[in-house]
């Protein structure tokens, strides 16, 4: 299937079959499954007019390592497609592509509304180089929904929202504020890492700008950093060349690696969320689990929500423990043999990861318990239950 391909052949496709059909053409390198990994900085020309004619079409043609060589834009094509996007673009991480996305529509003087249970280091961006930059950030309720118009000024400029949010899973009514900012003029952007392109058809939903970690679930095998932005034919070129101008390209071995992951992602996904219900559904049954937050679950917050707007689930979810003691933490998650501590998640290994977003929330303070974040892998989710009825036990364990 190549970019020539219509629109139209296209939308008869389900998307399992355009996970695995998308942005491949063996017949343009000699046959092969895969795009190979085109690695180059320098691109050689025939003529003068082969060089004009390259760079006046940038979208098509290769005229230098950094605007991306065939193996880049091949990932771009498939993520594109999978998603319902304009055209996508690859950053060299998941943190490039959020910034890469709120800058290529600010500058000095101008406000963006950014959800407050947002992925941590896109709020120190907004509070430390945005700030730097003249630029104020509002931060609103996950759980606004419409109410957001309330929070317009006249010089706001985006809206930024993260569905689910990070480590509280808050589930935001995307299609209303959607229609907020498009009665603004201003674009929605949202990190869709959780949703996927897969789970979540942003620009169904009013999205004009998705953000990807696809080091996330998109890559799979926790070895690579990448990111992606998706848009909408409007928007597209303001963040294109906005990356353009920082140099923000993405490796083209990384974009392999993301392309290869990207084309099992859909049974991983199936088999990863399935475990982490049967995990979730066990965690609830725990006495000391005071919530589990994962919006798959049914009852959980959010689970309306997340079954009227997205098409399947992550395995990433949260516990909030009844008790508020470092040491109830720290028996769970150092009692444990399957488990790895560690940050980042979407990978084919089970993770876990001990939180307090307290520090991190203003429009709506967290007054809870700890918070305990898991990432549910490939594993048989049997075993991964007993590992984790390990790290019960050594807290029933704990005196008082
Ligand atoms: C991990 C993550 C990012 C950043 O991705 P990196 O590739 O690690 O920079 C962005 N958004 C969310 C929601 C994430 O979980």
């Amino acid at each position: 299937m190549t970019a020539q391909d219509s629109p139209d052949h296209r939308a008869e496709l389900h998307a399992e079959t355009m996970i695995v059909h998308a942005g491949r053409d063996p017949a343009s390198h000699r046959g092969t499954v895969n795009m190979p990994v085109y690695r180059a900085s320098t691109i050689c020309f025939p003529t003068l007019a082969a060089l004009e004619h390259a760079r006046a079409n940038p979208l098509t043609e290769i005229s230098y390592g950094i605007h991306g060589t065939p193996t880049v834009k091949a990932l771009e094509e498939a993520v594109a497609a999978i998603e319902g996007g304009y055209r996508a673009i690859a950053v060299s991480s998941g943190l490039a592509a959020v910034s890469g996305a709120i800058f290529a529509f600010v500058k000095p003087g101008d406000h963006i509304l950014m959800v407050d249970s947002v992925y941590g280091p896109t709020r120190r961006l907004c509070d430390i180089l945005l700030k730097r930059n003249g630029v104020e950030t509002t931060y609103y309720d996950a759980m606004v929904g419409a109410g957001i118009a309330a929070l317009l000024r006249d010089n706001t400029r985006l809206i930024y929202a993260e569905s689910p949010g990070s480590h509280t899973f808050e589930v935001q009514d995307i299609p209303a504020i959607a229609a907020v900012a498009r009665r603004a003029g201003i674009p929605l952007l949202m990190d869709n890492s959780w949703g996927t392109p897969y789970h979540f058809a942003s620009f169904q939903h009013g999205v004009e700008v998705s953000i990807h970690a696809a080091t996330k679930y998109i890559v799979g095998h926790s070895d690579a950093l990448l990111g992606l932005i998706v848009t909408n034919e409007a928007r597209f070129q303001a963040v294109r060349d906005y990356v353009s101008l920082m140099g923000f390209n993405a490796s083209p071995d990384d974009c392999y690696l993301g392309l290869r992951g990207l084309r099992t992602i859909a049974p991983r996904l199936r088999r990863q969320a399935e475990g982490s219900l049967k995990v979730a559904a066990w965690l609830r049954a725990q006495p000391e689990v005071e919530e589990v937050l994962h919006p798959a679950l049914p009852g959980a917050p959010g689970h309306e929500l997340w079954k009227r707007d997205f098409t399947g689930s992550a395995s990433l979810f949260s516990i909030v423990l009844k008790s508020r003691a470092k040491a109830a933490v720290e028996a769970l998650v150092d009692h444990r043999r399957l488990f790895t501590i560690g940050a980042s998640w979407g990978g084919f290994e089970s993770l876990l990861m001990p939180t307090t977003p307290g520090p991190l929330r203003t429009a709506r303070p967290w007054t809870r318990g700890q918070i305990v974040r898991l990432h549910i892998g490939l594993e048989d989710p049997d075993d991964l239950i007993a590992d984790l009825a390990e790290g019960f036990a050594a807290l029933r364990r704990l005196p008082g």
